[in-house]
């Protein structure tokens, strides 16, 4: 007598870290995609149809997610989301003032520095100067909702005080400024508040 029947088998396509909602921190992940076999003697011998999208699979609970999961931030990358918008906030005002200014690049390198990124120097700086417009407000656009009003705020405020090294705000630096607030998600006012504490404390 010969058996046979279908049966879905599960395929492992790549592996990660992200953040598990049930687990609620970083795990390991599988994403996997299932596909009908035609079994003979109980064994997957004919592959047919591919079962279903895609999922996500923690390694840890077995919950089973939505790709989309994976666009929630991990701990790991929160924690240098702070140091990472900073460098794209400052490089964004930076360049539209005079960016060849020492001390305004010195205190750029040195405020990402204290914000967690300690092997960032003048040389990164340049780099993040070149990067496309578009593709940084993208970044930080992503990045940004991640992070509390209050961690936006004080991104802004230290890009402001960058500009103002060099002595007063140029319409161009502050129509950045106001651009880079909107793209961290905050408020006209918001951004209005944050850079006049700013103007008020360089004395420009
Ligand atoms: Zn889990």
């Amino acid at each position: 007598m010969i058996i046979f029947g279908w049966r879905v088998v599960f395929f492992t396509l790549t592996r990660g870290t992200f953040h598990c909602p049930d687990c609620g921190g970083d795990r390991e992940y599988r994403r996997r995609q299932g596909r009908n076999f035609f079994t003979l003697f109980f064994i997957p011998v004919i592959p047919l149809t591919k079962t279903g999208g895609e999922f996500i699979e923690c390694d840890t609970c077995r919950g089973r997610w939505n790709p989309g999961v994976l666009n929630v931030p991990t701990t790991a990358q929160l924690a240098h989301m702070p140091a990472m918008l900073l460098r794209l906030a400052i490089a964004q005002v930076l360049r539209s003032g005079d960016y060849t200014n020492a001390a305004a690049r010195a205190r750029a390198v040195g405020v990402v520095q204290q914000a967690g990124d300690a092997g960032y120097d003048d040389a990164g700086l340049t780099a993040d100067l070149g990067r496309p417009f578009e593709e940084v407000r993208v970044e930080m656009g992503n990045a940004a909702s991640a992070l509390a009003p209050e961690a936006r705020e004080s991104i802004l405020r230290a890009a402001a005080e960058i500009a103002l090294i060099d002595g007063q705000l140029s319409v161009s630096e502050e129509e950045t400024l106001s651009a880079v607030g909107a793209d961290l998600q905050l408020t006209r006012v918001q951004v209005t508040g944050v850079i006049s504490m700013a103007r008020q404390e360089s004395g420009h």
